[in-house]
Formats: C-alpha cells, structure tokens, sequence
C-alpha cells in the first residue's frame, strides 16, 4: 500500500469541521473550524516539527460556547467535543486538511446539524434490514442517498455594494419592479453566453469543486433573471450534505473574483422565482440495490411484495408526519416561497403518478405481481425522428414531495438551507413505519396485510392533481392532510407530544434536545427579522427620504412614520418572553408591517428621478445580459 502524506497535497493544517445548529443564510459557509497547524514543540531537542497524531484526527475539544444551544450548555458547563465522521470523506483544500465532524455537549447532546443526521442513518438501516429479512431480502444495511439541486442568484457585485439589505440580509426588503421580470420564461435554460461573467464564474465554482471531489455535473440558467443552478451525482447523505455545504461556500468566494455577488437566500427579489434546493432522496441497501426503484428491488429480493411495502411504508410516513417535513424546510426564507407559485404549497401530500397509484390500488385490493412501471411510445410522425420511449408517468411539479422513478424528491426545500433536519426527519419518519411494519408481521401479519391497512389509512396523503390550485388546497385541507402554512408554527411542531415521542423511540433527540433546537431555530428566525427591520429603518432614514427630500417627490411624512413603526415592532420583539413569543411577533413585523411599508418604499421608488435614487434598483440587479461591459483592453470609442 502506497501512503500519502497531506503535507505531499500541500496541507499543514487540520481542522475538525462541523455544522452548528441553525446556521444557514447568515452564516458564511455554514460551518465551524478552528485550524491549527499540524506542529508540535519537541522538547528533548527543542525544535518545531510538522507533527499530527491520530488521536488528534479522531477527537478535538473546543470552547465553541458562543453557538446557539438553546440551552443545553450554560457558561459553567460549556464543554463542547468534536468527533470525526466517519461516513464523510476528509477532505483538502488549500493549505488545510478538513475532517468532517459532530459537535456535541459534555453530556453527548447534539448542538449540531450532523449528530441528527447520523443517528437518524442509523435508525433506517437498523428498522429497514429488520423489515426486509421478514420480506426474506437479508441485507447488511441501509443508506440513504441524496442528490441537491441548488439554486442561487448571480449578480453585479457593484450593484450588490448598493443594496445594504443585499449584503446584509441577503434579500431585498425594499424594490420596485423592474419593467421586465421572467415574463416568457425568457431566462429558463437559455444558453450560458460568454457575454457575461457568469459562464466563467460557473466553470471556476465546477472546477473549485472537482479538486475536493465534489462532482457538480450540471449547471443550466433558472426561471428568473439572472438565476442559476448547480445539481451534482448523487450519493450517500452525509457526504452530499458536507458537499453541498462547501459547493454554497465556493459560490460565494469564486463569484467575487468575477465581479459578481452570488445570493443563496430563498427570496431575494419580489415577484421573480426565488430559489430552492430539491433533495432528491432514495434509499439504498449496501450492495447497491435501489429499494425504490421497482425493477432493481424485485430482482434483487426476488419477492414482488417488498416495493410496495417499502411504498407503504412511506405513504404512511408523509401522512402521520408531514408536520415534521413542514418543519424540516421552515427557513425564514422560504416564508416567501412556500404557497407562492413556484414552490409547493405548505401542504404536506405526495405524488405517485396514475401508473403507481392505480397499481398499489389493486394490491391494497388484493391483485398481486410485480410492479413493472408502463411506458409508452411518441411518435412525432415525422421519419426524421424516430419513435421513443418514455415513462407512462408525467412529473408533478406542484407536489411538494413527488416519487419521480426510483427517488422522491422533496421540492420544497429553500436553496440556503443545511439539509441536514430535512433528511433527519425523512429517515427518521420511514424509520418508524419500517419499524413499525417490523413489529406487526413479528406479531404474525402477513406483509400483504400490513401494507394494505396502511395503505388504505394513510391514502388520502397520495395527490396527483394541481397542488398550485385552491380549490385542490382546500379539499386537501379538509381531508386532514397536514397542512402549516407558518413556518415559525412549524418549528414549534419539533416539539408536539408526537413528534417527541416519534424522536424518543427511534433515538435521535430526546425531550430536551427537541425543546433546545426548536428554540434555537425560532431564534435564528428573530434574528433574521430583526436584521431585516433594522436594515429597512437605515435604507429609509439614509436613502429613501434624503431622495425623495432633494427631488421634492415622495410620501415623506408616511416613510418618517413607517421607519419609527418598525423600531417600535422591534422593541415589541425583544420585550416578548419566550423564543415561540418572539418568533411569532417577528413573523407578523415581516410579513404584514414590513410588507405594507415596502409598498410606500416603492412608491417612493416610482417617483423619485433616476439620478436622485441612491440604492440599486430591480434593473441594476436583475440583468446581468444587459449590462455587459467591454471588455478590458477593447477601445469603445468609435
Ligand atoms: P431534475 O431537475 O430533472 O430533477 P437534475 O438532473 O437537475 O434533475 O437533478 C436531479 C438530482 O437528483 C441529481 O443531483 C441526481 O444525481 C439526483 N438523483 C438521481 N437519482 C437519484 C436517486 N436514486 N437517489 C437520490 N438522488 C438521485
Ligand atoms: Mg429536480
């Protein structure tokens, strides 16, 4: 076996690399690290030599008690311990070796987004290989595999310099309407021209990418101007969440040496598609058999039953717990994403597709055999093209969580979020009913019947219609399909009676692990409000009124009376007493106060003369393809 030694790469410095609790869209690059050198004084000979032990790679202790905790830690018991991860690669980058790692209290409570994560692996490898030997399908393990399509914006940096809501919050709390928006869809895939920085910026944050192994496959304009998108191969959860962290961090950093500023917050313009990160997820045995893909599990197992169990099982599990894959995606930025339409609504229902619900309707029914997904034949009748396959299912682009071949993909995640709670909460959800379905056919059910009794429970959570439409939300809604349309009332779903129990059982946060996280996300949520209001206060004190002063246009009394308006609703906040408190005033100030006070912005915006207007505007930041520069060295003066 040949070594190689970091230092050959490069590298003389470690680090131990890990995810606080409720970091994203605040927190640059989502982790914590402290590096050290990989250097020790040797005292016999008194010299410095490049030294790193192993038990230097395997443990590290940090302070860190500056993290939110929600109270599992206090000052005189602030113990905080990192350990390595061993389901996720080391990885180099420059001149420092990162070793991915959790974080956890004196006591072994999670502060992290990662220990969930992992506990949670465990519960559906260890519930999952129970099910399947009862199925006579004996596998060692379970995986879950993930693929995150991450959505962002690229914009001027000169132009971002002029928006301190921009830089600050990272959406725009203010701002009129360009003329144009994604009218026509005019953006959506159409070619990554050269005329702009953000080809270049693109092929630097794949290349960045492939050096730490990250491989970020594809890349294809959005909806709205000026959007983008990465979606890389996929693989095992805990490897693409580290990934996805670092591909976010990337972005930022390559996008400024284009000129650009990269945006990866949820919402960050009015009335253009904001951005999501679907996590496509399926689960995988350790021999690399898709238990969701028909096809594979029926050869493999050699028993048609366990697909649709496994079906079964997950049915269940949206329907008992949507509440949770509701909180899981409570982002303060998907506030403004989640019922518009351009993400699902805050609806908790699955697609199956006609081809796959008709057939589990005939096995609830009794009809037996495999499930062997239907195709069809196109024929455009034209010899130049030839007839094609295609699947007999469309894809549902409404449906919050639609099973779209051999994954589910969960749609209505925000583009800034780490993805750890969303896929805590999918393993820990399947988990259960795994178990669950387990426990019953010990107890001497047969596997057809317990996944028929589920089947027929829980089969109002299956939706193949228009998500985007009201009148479907409605009969959704009154057929008891999980529905929260607050994501700070979601977060406090973490800890229902339920929930509590449903993390108890399958080990992966006890009582006051749920109380600490939900407190510390309704705190994230304040917090983020509260940059916002502050923001706005500035931008009308600063530029806003000075405008509309020196052109002598403009509802200046109603701005002077909306900017106090705020510092009271601010001062409401922090008066409150509990988080749960806070967060909820904090909603009302964000998604009424503020909204309504944009509106007088904007109509300030409408008004006041171009030369008089200090901020960027929506055509100052939206179009890169408009504004291109000559390039340098080229003499424009004809
Ligand atoms: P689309 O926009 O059609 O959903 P993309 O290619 O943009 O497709 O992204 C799909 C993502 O899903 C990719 O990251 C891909 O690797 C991932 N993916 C594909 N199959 C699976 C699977 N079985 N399990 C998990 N992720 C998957
Ligand atoms: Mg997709």
């Amino acid at each position: 076996m040949t070594f190689i030694r970091a230092t050959d790469n490069g590298a003389n410095v470690y680090c131990h690399w890990f995810q606080p609790m409720a970091s994203s869209g605040v927190r640059h690059g989502l982790t914590g690290q402290v590096q050290n050198m990989m250097m020790e004084f040797d005292s016999s000979d008194k010299t410095i030599k490049y030294d790193f032990k192993g038990k230097h790679l395997v443990k590290g202790e940090t302070d860190g008690s500056s993290f939110p905790n929600g109270g599992l830690r206090a000052t005189h018991t602030a113990g905080g311990y990192l350990a390595i991860d061993t389901s996720s690669p080391i990885f180099l980058r420059g001149d420092t070796m990162n070793i991915p790692s959790v974080f956890v209290s004196y006591y072994g409570a999670a502060l992290d987004e990662k220990t969930p994560v992992l506990r949670a692996n465990e519960a559906l490898s260890s519930e999952g290989t129970r099910l399947l030997k009862l199925l006579g399908y004996d596998v060692d393990a379970l995986n879950a595999n993930i693929g995150l399509e991450q959505e962002i914006f690229l914009i001027p940096r000169d132009q971002y310099y002029r928006r301190p809501d921009l830089q600050l919050t990272g959406r725009t709390v203010i701002g009129k309407n360009a003329p144009r928006g994604q009218e026509m869809c005019d953006h959506y895939m159409a070619p990554l021209s050269s005329a702009t920085s953000a080809l270049e910026c693109m092929q630097e944050i794949q290349e960045e990418c492939w050096k730490m192994g990250i491989p970020l496959k594809t890349r294809h304009r959005e909806v709205a101007p000026n959007q983008f998108e990465f979606a890389p191969l996929f693989g095992t959860n805990t490897t693409q969440i580290d990934q996805n962290i670092m591909v976010m961090q990337v972005i930022e950093e390559v996008a400024a040496r284009h000129g650009l500023a990269a945006l990866l917050q949820e919402k960050p313009f009015n009335d253009v598609n904001g951005s999501g990160k679907h996590n496509n997820w399926s689960i995988g045995t350790n021999t690399g058999v898709n238990l969701l893909n028909p096809s594979q599990v029926n050869e493999a197992s050699g028993n048609d039953e366990v697909f649709p169990v496994v079906m079964a099982a997950i049915v269940a599990a949206v329907d008992d717990h949507g509440d949770l894959m509701r909180m899981a995606i409570a982002s303060p930025g998907n506030d403004f994403r989640l019922g518009a339409c351009e993400a699902p609504p805050a609806i908790v229902s699955t697609y199956l597709g006609d081809d796959m619900t008709g057939y589990l309707e005939g096995f609830k029914n009794g009809t037996g055999g495999a499930y062997n997904p239907g195709t069809k034949t196109l024929d455009l009748g034209t010899s130049s093209v030839l007839p094609f396959e295609v699947p007999a299912e469309d894809r549902n682009r409404t449906s919050p969580f639609p099973y779209g071949g051999a994954r589910f993909e969960f749609r209505a995640v925000g583009s800034s979020q780490n993805v750890s709670m969303v896929n805590t909460v999918l393993n820990t959800i399947t988990a259960e009913k795994f178990g669950e379905f387990a426990d019953k056919i010990e107890a001497g059910a047969s596997p057809q019947e317990v996944a028929k009794e589920a089947l027929e429970k829980h089969w109002k959570v299956i939706f193949n219609g228009d998500n985007y439409d009201l009148a479907n939300q409605e009969e959704l809604t009154a057929k008891g399909v999980w529905r929260i349309d607050s994501g700070v009332e979601a977060i406090a779903a973490l800890c229902s009676d339920k929930n509590i129990a449903l993390f108890e059982k399958m080990e992966i946060f006890n009582k006051e692990e749920c109380e600490a996280r939900a407190a510390v996300l309704h705190d994230h949520y304040t917090g983020t409000v509260e940059m916002e209001a502050l923001t706005l206060i500035d931008m009308i004190n600063q530029n806003i009124i000075p405008s509309c002063k020196s052109s002598g246009v403009g509802p200046v009394a109603e701005l002077t009376a909306a900017a106090e308006t705020l510092k009271a609703a601010v001062a409401e906040i922090h008066a409150a007493e509990s988080s749960y408190d806070k967060a909820k005033l904090a909603r009302v100030l964000r998604l009424e106060t503020m909204i309504d006070i944009r509106d007088t912005c904007d109509a300030a915006e409408a008004v006041v003369p171009a030369d008089q207007w200090t901020l960027a505007t929506y055509k100052e930041l939206l179009f890169l393809d408009s504004h291109v520069d000559a390039p340098s060295g080229l003499d424009m003066d004809f």
